[in-house]
């Protein structure tokens, strides 16, 4: 209307992926072809670096297409709907595997779980999330879910009331990818959150650039003075984990510790050769 637009082959065959995806999609869950793997997270606030959480990321392994990563196969399960029946069976699995989890550990092992807002926003979501706990025997203590800023965008209202429900029933709430995106101080502080995951973009070149650690700073000070606990994302070096337990970070997460593993019981039943020189 009142404008000219250029096709190119380009656009053509870009939608002709995506389409393509979206049909295979439809039924990979079927196939088998969604894993969950995990990614460990640590405690680093009494000083060394104790196992706290792992938390769940979708793989997508297609028998012809490779592996296709979330950043690509989640934006259209978003948009086609098919998040729903992925964001369920996700949430059961991380559930169903962090039960079995605690029986090769002495202390407990929470899950943590990425929610998509347009599975946040459905309703009887809290229903759905107490009936999996329910059936999988999980204790909602230990169980993380993870929201991104866009929670905030539609309805915060209802986000807020949800977000109440499920505090109550015990399960933490934590604010993913923060500092990126749409943050806006005031839902920050009215949203009942426990945990903020600074973004892995504040945590590179936070050993190097001051103003990085300055944000990083700053950021760790907010969390803290609205009673939250704080995960560094992305931690790839061990000067980058010293600066954060410096600065009163109280968890880390990144490739240096632990990439995402098919495996995390690896993490958790150490060789007793490695569990003795590092005492
Ligand atoms: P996220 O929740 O922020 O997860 C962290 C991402 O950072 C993961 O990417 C992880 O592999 C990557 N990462 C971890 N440590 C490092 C590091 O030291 N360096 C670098 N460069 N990267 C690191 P991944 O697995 O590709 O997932 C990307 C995003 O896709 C996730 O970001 C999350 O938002 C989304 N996602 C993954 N699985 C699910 C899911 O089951 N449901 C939903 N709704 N979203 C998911
Ligand atoms: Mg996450
Ligand atoms: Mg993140």
């Amino acid at each position: 209307k009142n404008g000219v637009m250029c096709y190119t082959p380009e656009l053509g065959s870009s939608l002709g992926e995506r389409m393509n995806l979206e049909t295979e999609l439809r039924t990979a869950l079927s196939r088998g072809e969604i894993e969950l793997h995990y990614q460990p997270e640590f405690d680093i606030s009494a000083g060394g670096t104790r196992l706290v959480r792992f938390e769940a990321l979708a793989r997508w392994f297609h028998p012809t297409l490779g592996t296709i990563p979330p950043s690509k196969f989640i934006p259209i399960a978003e948009e086609s709907g098919l998040i729903v029946a992925l964001g369920s069976f996700s949430l059961e699995r991380a559930c169903r595997d962090a039960v079995a989890w605690q029986a090769f550990s002495l202390d407990p092992i929470q899950v943590a779980v990425n929610v998509s807002s347009v599975l946040f926003r459905r309703p009887f979501f809290v229903e759905e999330v107490k009936d999996i706990l329910h059936r999988t025997g999980l204790s909602p203590r230990l169980l993380q879910l993870e929201l991104t800023e866009s929670v905030m965008l539609t309805d915060p209202e209802h986000s807020i009331e949800t977000m109440k429900q499920l505090v109550a029933t015990g399960i933490t709430m934590a604010i993913d990818d923060f500092g990126t995106g749409y943050s806006s101080l005031s839902y920050l502080q009215r949203l009942p959150f426990q945990t903020l995951k600074i973004d892995r973009a504040f945590v590179k070149g936070v050993e190097e650039k001051p103003e990085m650690r300055a944000m990083v700073d700053s950021l760790i000070n907010l969390a803290h003075n609205l009673n939250m606990r704080v995960i560094a994302e992305g931690v790839e070096r061990e000067e980058q984990m010293r600066v954060i337990r410096v600065l009163g970070g109280d968890e880390i997460q990144g490739y240096l510790l632990g990439p995402p593993t098919p495996d995390p019981l690896q993490h958790i039943c150490k060789p007793v050769a490695a569990t003795a020189s590092e005492e």
